[in-house]
């Protein structure tokens, strides 16, 4: 993690004695992100099995997006392949609430689509024009074993659908048409500003 910003775990340490901190701590769960490029991140990811496994993972998943939002402004989703571990897991952090998703599948999508520009924290500094599906549901286990069902619209669904398409190597870049459809976050920042 070298040249990560320590003042997450202590402002007033030298950045050496941070790292080692980071390590004596087991880093807090905090996980390297896989990027745009990496093999890993076209891999098929299993169903999670081993329960004991699948909370550590989902762990590790919430403190790395904890993290990556205070880095980088921005961040509701995280599937497990992106911290290199080939499990169909998901943790959400949307709408004030939090959403541990264990071997969720699609039961229903909408016929309707709405377009959006997308961004990934495997590809923070790229932004992708493509169409989500306006509404989706979805069947999932918790970390428990229990079995529930989640409906969802607009922001939440779109999410749903860009995290669930990393547990099968898709990524958001796969769905420009064109390359009109892709841009750095810098221009489409400064786009935005002036409309
Ligand atoms: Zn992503």
């Amino acid at each position: 993690m070298a040249g990560e910003p320590c003042g997450v775990i202590s402002p007033s340490l030298p950045e050496r004695s941070c790292q080692r901190l980071l390590a004596y701590d087991g880093g807090m769960g905090v996980r390297r992100i896989l990027e745009l490029g990496d093999d890993t991140l076209r891999r098929v990811s299993a169903p999670a099995a081993d329960p004991q496994q699948a909370r550590r993972v989902m762990q590790d998943l919430e403190d790395t997006l904890a993290d990556f939002r205070r880095r980088h402004g921005f961040g509701r989703g995280i599937s497990a392949i992106q911290i290199g571990e080939p499990l169909r897991l998901i943790f959400l952090l949307a709408e004030g609430r939090r959403y541990e998703l264990v071997n969720p599948v699609f039961v229903e999508k909408s016929a309707e689509w709405f377009e959006m520009w997308d961004d990934c924290f495997s590809f923070p500094d790229l932004m992708v024009r493509l169409r989500r599906h306006v509404r989706v549901v979805i069947e999932h286990e918790d970390l428990e074993g229990g079995r529930h069902r989640l409906e969802a619209e607009h922001a939440l669904a779109e999410l749903i659908q860009h995290e669930m398409d990393h547990l099968d190597g898709v990524l958001a870049v796969d769905h420009a048409r064109s390359s009109r459809d892709l841009m750095t976050r810098r221009e489409w920042l400064r786009q935005q500003s002036r409309i």
